[in-house]
Formats: C-alpha cells, sequence, structure tokens
C-alpha cells in the first residue's frame, strides 16, 4: 500500500494568515502546553524518550535522551537553545515552518524548557533570512501577550523568556558548539566535544540544543501520545518528518510524511521528474550525504535504511537531479561550498577542501589530469576522519559517492568540459 503525506506541522500552511496566533490557536495551539503543566517534568522527558523522536537537524540523536543527559540541578541556570541555523544545501523545512507556522515553534520552546528546568530559550537563526527574523520576534510578542510565554506562565508558576539571535551568515555556525561561541559573541568555530552541551554548554552551564523541527513535533506528541508518534514510521525511526524536494520535480517543496516512505513515493506526490526527462542523482539528506542514483528508488526514507545503502538520511533535503546535469559541475558547486564554509579551525578540512576545489574545477572544464581522481580520492581520505567536526567530512561525501558511481564522467573531465556533454541550453543546475 502506498504511503500517504501526513500533515501535522505543515497542515494549515495555506491558511490564510496562517502564521498568527489566532490561527494555531484555532488548530490546537498550545493545548499541549497547558496539559504539560499537568505532567511532572521526569514524566515529559519519559514521554519523548518513549516516542522515539529522534533529532531533526541530521544526526537522528534520540532527543528524549539527550534531553536526559542534563546533569542535576545545582541552583545555576541551564538554557534550551534551538538552532534554526538551517544552512545545509537544498535543506528548506525549517525556514518554511517558522515562516508559515512559528507557533509550533515556540510552543515546543516553552513546552521543552519546561521538562528539562531552563527559565531562559534562545532561537539562533541564521542571519541572511531577515523576514525569518521579523517573523519570529512578531510570534514571540504574540505569545508573551497571550501570556503563553513570561513570568508564570498560566498560573503555573513557570517563567520563561525567549530571545531570538541572528547570526552572521556562517554554515559553521550550524555546528552546535560554533553556535555557542557566535551566540556567547565569540567567532563561531567548532568546541572539543566532550564535554557535549548537556553538561558545559551555552556559558559553561547545561544546555540542549535541539533542532526546529524536533522542537517543533513536541506539542503534537504531548497532545496525542507517543503511541500515536510511533504508529507513523518506522521501529527505529517513529513518527513523520518534512521531506524538502528540489530540483528537477515537476512540485518541488516541503513533503511530511512517515519516516520510510520512499523517494518513489514522494516524487509521485511531486508530480514526477519534470516532463521526458529521468532520474540521474539525488541526495537523501542534503549535500553532506553521499549521492544516491536510479537504483535507489525504493530505498525506505529512515535512517538504518537508507545508512544500510552507504549514506544518510541527514536532514530529508532530496534534490534531485536528471540527466542532462552533469556530475562532476554539480559535485564542484557543493565543493565550491565547502571551501568557501570551512571555518579554517583544522588542517585537514582549510586545506583538504582548497585541494577538492582546485581538482573539481579541472575537471568541470575538461583540463583534469591523470592522477587527478586518485588525487582527489587520496585527498577525502586524508579529510575523513581526521577533521575537527562533521563539516570536513561531510565535504568528501558528494565527491566520493559521485566518483563511485559516476567514474567515466569523472575520466571525461580530463579532455571534454561539462558543456560539450551537457549542452546547457538543456543542463539547468540549480
Ligand atoms: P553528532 O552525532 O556528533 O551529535 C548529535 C547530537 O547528539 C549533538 O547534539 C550532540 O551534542 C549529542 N550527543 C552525541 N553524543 C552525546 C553524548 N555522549 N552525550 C551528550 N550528548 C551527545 O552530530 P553533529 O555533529 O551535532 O551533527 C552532524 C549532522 O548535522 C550531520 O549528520 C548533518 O546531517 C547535519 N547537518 C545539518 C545541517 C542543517 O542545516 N540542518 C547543516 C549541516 C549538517
Ligand atoms: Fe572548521 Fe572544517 Fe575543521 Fe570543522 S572540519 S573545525 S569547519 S576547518
Amino acid at each position: 500500500m502506498a504511503t500517504t503525506l501526513t500533515p501535522i506541522l505543515t497542515k494549515f500552511w495555506d491558511a490564510p494568515q496562517s502564521w498568527t496566533l489566532a490561527t494555531y490557536e484555532d488548530n490546537e495551539g498550545y493545548q499541549a502546553l497547558k496539559k504539560a503543566f499537568g505532567m511532572s517534568q521526569e514524566e515529559l522527558v519519559n514521554m519523548t524518550k518513549d516516542s522515539g523522536l529522534r533529532g531533526r537537524g541530521g544526526a537522528g540523536f534520540p532527543t528524549g535522551m539527550k534531553w536526559g543527559f542534563l546533569p542535576k540541578p545545582d541552583g545555576g541556570p541551564r538554557y534550551l537553545v534551538v538552532n534554526a541555523d538551517e544552512s545545509e544545501p537544498g535543506t528548506c523545512k525549517d525556514i518554511p515552518l517558522m515562516m508559515a507556522a512559528p507557533h509550533f515553534l515556540i510552543e515546543g520552546v516553552a513546552i521543552t524548557s519546561f521538562a528539562i528546568g531552563c527559565n531562559h530559550a534562545f532561537i539562533y537563526l541564521r542571519g541572511e533570512v531577515v523576514h525569518v527574523y521579523r517573523r519570529l520576534l512578531r510570534a514571540v510578542e504574540e505569545a508573551y501577550a497571550a501570556g503563553h510565554l513570561g513570568k508564570n506562565i498560566h498560573g503555573s508558576g513557570f517563567d520563561l523568556d525567549v530571545t531570538v539571535h541572528a547570526g552572521a551568515g556562517a554554515y559553521i555556525c550550524g555546528e552546535e558548539t560554533a553556535l555557542l561561541d557566535s551566540l556567547e559573541g565569540r567567532r563561531g568555530q567548532p568546541r572539543l566535544k566532550p564535554p557535549f552541551p548537556a553538561v558545559a554548554g551555552l556559558y559553561a552551564r547545561p544546555t540542549v540544543v535541539n533542532n526546529v523541527e524536533s522542537i517543533a513535533s513536541v506539542p503534537p506528541i504531548l497532545l496525542h501520545g507517543s503511541d500515536w508518534f510511533k504508529a507513523m514510521g518506522t521501529e527505529k525511526s517513529t513518527g513523520f518528518g518534512i521531506f524538502s524536494l528540489s530540483g528537477h520535480v515537476t512540485r518541488p517543496g516541503q513533503y511530511e510524511a512517515p519516516m520510510g516512505i520512499t523517494l518513489r513515493e514522494l516524487v509521485d506526490m511531486a508530480g514526477g521528474i519534470r516532463g521526458g526527462h529521468k532520474l540521474k542523482f539525488w541526495t537523501p539528506g542534503g549535500s553532506s550525504t553521499p549521492i544516491f542514483t536510479d537504483k535507489h528508488w525504493d530505498v525506505p526514507l529512515d535512517f538504518e535504511s537508507v545508512a544500510a545503502e552507504g549514506s544518510m538520511l541527514g536532514t530529508r533535503a532530496l534534490q534531485i537531479f536528471d540527466e542532462t546535469v552533469s556530475v562532476v559541475r554539480a559535485v564542484s558547486r557543493w565543493i565550491d561550498f565547502y571551501a568557501h564554509e570551512s571555518c579554517g579551525k583544522c588542517t585537514p578540512c582549510r586545506e583538504g577542501t582548497f585541494w577538492l576545489k582546485q581538482i573539481m574545477t579541472r575537471l568541470e572544464n575538461g583540463r583534469g589530469t591523470q592522477d587527478d581522481i586518485e588525487k582527489l580520492l587520496d585527498i577525502c581520505d586524508n579529510i575523513l576522519g581526521r577533521s575537527f567536526c562533521a563539516l570536513g567530512d561531510g565535504a568528501t561525501s558528494p565527491v566520493t559517492s559521485a566518483v563511485k558511481y559516476f567514474r567515466d564522467e569523472f575520466e571525461a573531465g580530463m579532455h571534454t568540459p561539462w558543456w560539450e556533454m551537457f549542452p546547457p541550453e538543456r543542463s539547468v543546475l540549480f
């Protein structure tokens, strides 16, 4: 039986003024928060653990377990920081969610803060999206005015302040410890882990860092129960998620569906590959995850099945490319991005991404040398597992996987530029 969509966080995105508190309250908004105040902190953490919710920011770490890592209260502050720095190429789910229904996030922030004993939460947003910043500020203002934030929320005795902070537009600030450095006013660069933020995070205090979609999923889980959530998805990847489809599909956009849905089902719902063309390659979770090809139409999109096929579910950013696209050129664009965004802290990534960029540019333009492919693989081998954070590892994924599936195109890059193989008038690269 074909899997169908499960519009939960996306349910009323098409409603006029979907982002307002009034629309949210018409759709059960803030009912879960009221329910939370009738529960203990332990019950809330256990419910989240029991739901099986896994982090929606890419790594898939169990959310309830992360909350459970916080040390026992010692009288000092503890923080919730929402990672809203969505920047992974192809990922477009958190920003649309914050634009269309920001109160899911704000209610989730209030419930999570109550569950972990936090009285000051932060939402760290990427710097370029001023329109999202404005929308969030307005939604936070509405929530304060309605008594969903602030002092003694709904007579519970619980106080919560929420600060929305816009970064300065660096991809590395999506890495949780670089984000914390940036929030503290320093240059955003990753910290050594451990200690994990749960133990020493913002201002060296216990901190939970969660992705926007993870936190926004908390109110529906609380309202409908962990069994309801677990009834969707697969045994180890429970629930629903927002899949962002971009590139050569007829109707790109956000499709909210149970985990374990396949590309074939999603592309069917998106009207198929654009007229008269066929699938060539795609990313299951953004450009930091190894690419898939037309052999992978039916891989269930859950953490385990995608890993078993040699890639990662990541952020469920499905970038879809048809046969008119040069894979070498696409990979070259991604490598430009990684070389530009490398924070420079560690040598394998700082130097390695620069070398990858030089070689990819040669191959793209038909000026590659005999040993360029082996050099590419050797550099990737020296970045992978030797970099300070996940950015370096992620930069190698598109290169090694593309060489694995399309070695012939890389070999052609030693003598033929991409535009002779893929005429630009046909080749649309996003
Ligand atoms: P990770 O696996 O190192 O950590 C995942 C989370 O679990 C972190 O919050 C970490 O603090 C926590 N954690 C792990 N072990 C712990 C322990 N023993 N004790 C306490 N907490 C623990 O992954 P990561 O480096 O945070 O993230 C990498 C992922 O980010 C990649 O898989 C990629 O898909 C994703 N990513 C997302 C974006 C985006 O725009 N959303 C951008 C780039 C990368
Ligand atoms: Fe910075 Fe890259 Fe090293 Fe991460 S892997 S610390 S981004 S240089």
